[in-house]
C-alpha cells in the first residue's frame, strides 16, 4: 500500500532557483517529446518512443536538473497518451503552459538519495532543504518518491510517498453508520447529528467573489493589480486549507467511532448540473470528504457502504417501511401514519443505514 503525507519546505535562493528550472525543463522536455511524437506520427502514422536521455546533448543545460524528473515526464506523456487511447473523450495530451499548469516535479529514491533527516529533507541536485514535518512516519515505511510543488502564493510543498506493508485484518461490520448527504450541512448521520458545514466557510466564498470583482476592476498587470492577485491567492488558500482541516477531522471521528460507514451513490456531477444549488455543492466538498472516509476506514480494514442511488432513502418511513409517492424538498420533516414524526434527513440516514445492514446480511 501506499501513502502520501505533504510537507512544507524552505528552500534557500540558490534551491529556489534551481526548482525554478527543474520547473522549467520538465515542461520543456515534455512538450518537445510531445511534439515530435505528433510529427511522428503524421509522416508513419506510427507512435515514436522516445527518451529523455536523447536531448541532453543538444540541450546541455538539462543536465543541470534531476534527471529522474526528466524520466518521469516521459512516463506522465505515456500515461496522457495511454488514458487518451483508452477513452477519446479525456481528450489528446496537451502542451504545457508556463502560465496555467502546476510547477511540479516528481523524482524517485534511489539508492537512498532521498531522505529525511530531522529538519531537512535531501533532495538529488538539491542537496538539503529545511522541511516542516508536523507528523511522523511510522517505521516500516519506505521512501518511493517525492513531488515537489510551488502553489499559486509562491510556497513550496513536498509530497512524500511512502509504501508500507500491513496486514489489515477486517473489521466485523457490527456498528453502521449511515450518512445523508446535506446541501447545506455536508451530511446528517442516523444517530441524528449533524455535521454544520461551517457558515464562515460560505461568508468566506462570498468575500473571496468580492475580492476577485475587484481584480477585473483593475488595471492589467499594474502593481495593485498583482498585489491584489496575491491577496486573492493566498486567502483562497487559506479557505482551502480550513475546509480540508475540517473534513479531515469528521472523517476521523467517524472512522474511529464507527466499524462500517454507508452512504448514498450520488454523482456529483450530475447533481452540480442538474441542480443549481452554488458553491455548496461546487466546492465538492463531500467528493473529498467521501475520499478521505474511504481511505481513512481501509486503513482500519472497515468498510464503506455505497447505497444505489434509486435507493428510495427520504421517501420511505424508517420505522415502519412504508413508501410515500412524493415528497417535496420543502417538507422538512417526515411524517407517517404509523406515528413517525421525525426530521427528514436523519429518517433518510437510518434507512441508508439499514440498507447498508441489509447488503451485509446478503453478502
Ligand atoms: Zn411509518
Amino acid at each position: 500500500m501506499n501513502k502520501a503525507y505533504k510537507f512544507r519546505i524552505y528552500p534557500n535562493l540558490a534551491q529556489r532557483i534551481l526548482f525554478g528550472k527543474t520547473f522549467g525543463c520538465c515542461r520543456f522536455i515534455y512538450n518537445k517529446m510531445l511534439s515530435e511524437k505528433i510529427a511522428y506520427y503524421k509522416e508513419t502514422e506510427k507512435t515514436l518512443n522516445i527518451t529523455p536521455a536523447k536531448y541532453k546533448a543538444d540541450f546541455e543545460w538539462l543536465k543541470e536538473v534531476d534527471s529522474l524528473a526528466l524520466c518521469n515526464e516521459q512516463l506522465n506523456l505515456d500515461k496522457a497518451y495511454k488514458n487518451f487511447f483508452r477513452d477519446k473523450k479525456v481528450g489528446f495530451p496537451k502542451f504545457k503552459n508556463k502560465k496555467n499548469d502546476r510547477k511540479s516535479y516528481t523524482t524517485n529514491c534511489v539508492n537512498n538519495n532521498i531522505r529525511i533527516d530531522g529538519k531537512f529533507l535531501v533532495l538529488p541536485k538539491i542537496g538539503k532543504l529545511r522541511i516542516k514535518q508536523h507528523r511522523n512516519i511510522p517505521s516500516g515505511y519506505i521512501l518511493k518518491s517525492v513531488t515537489v510543488s510551488q502553489n499559486a502564493s509562491g510556497k513550496y510543498y513536498a509530497s512524500v510517498l511512502y509504501e508500507y506493508n500491513e496486514d489489515i485484518q477486517p473489521e466485523k461490520a457490527s456498528n453502521v453508520l449511515g450518512l445523508d448527504f446535506s446541501m447545506s450541512e455536508l451530511y446528517i448521520d442516523s444517530n441524528g447529528e449533524h455535521a454544520d458545514y461551517p457558515r464562515y466557510y460560505r461568508r468566506a466564498l462570498e468575500k473571496l467573489g468580492r475580492m476577485q470583482r475587484a481584480l477585473s476592476k483593475m488595471v492589467k498587470y499594474s502593481n495593485n493589480y498583482y498585489k491584489q492577485r496575491r491577496k486573492i491567492a493566498k486567502f483562497h488558500e487559506r479557505i482551502a486549507n480550513q475546509r480540508k482541516d475540517f473534513l479531515h477531522k469528521h472523517s476521523r471521528q467517524i472512522t474511529n467511532a464507527v466499524s462500517c460507514v454507508a452512504i448514498e451513490d450520488l454523482n456529483m456531477k450530475a447533481m452540480q448540473k442538474s441542480l443549481n444549488f452554488g458553491k455548496s455543492v461546487n466546492d465538492n466538498a463531500w467528493g473529498m470528504f467521501t475520499s478521505f472516509l474511504t481511505y481513512k476506514l481501509a486503513e482500519q480494514g472497515k468498510q464503506l457502504i455505497k447505497v444505489d442511488k434509486w435507493f428510495p432513502s427520504s421517501k420511505t418511513c424508517s420505522v415502519c417501511g412504508a413508501k410515500k409517492d412524493e415528497l417535496l424538498l420543502s417538507e422538512c420533516v417526515y411524517v407517517c401514519d404509523c406515528g413517525n414524526v421525525m426530521n427528514r434527513d436523519v429518517n433518510a440516514a437510518i434507512n441508508i443505514k439499514n440498507e447498508a445492514i441489509r447488503i451485509l446480511a446478503a453478502d
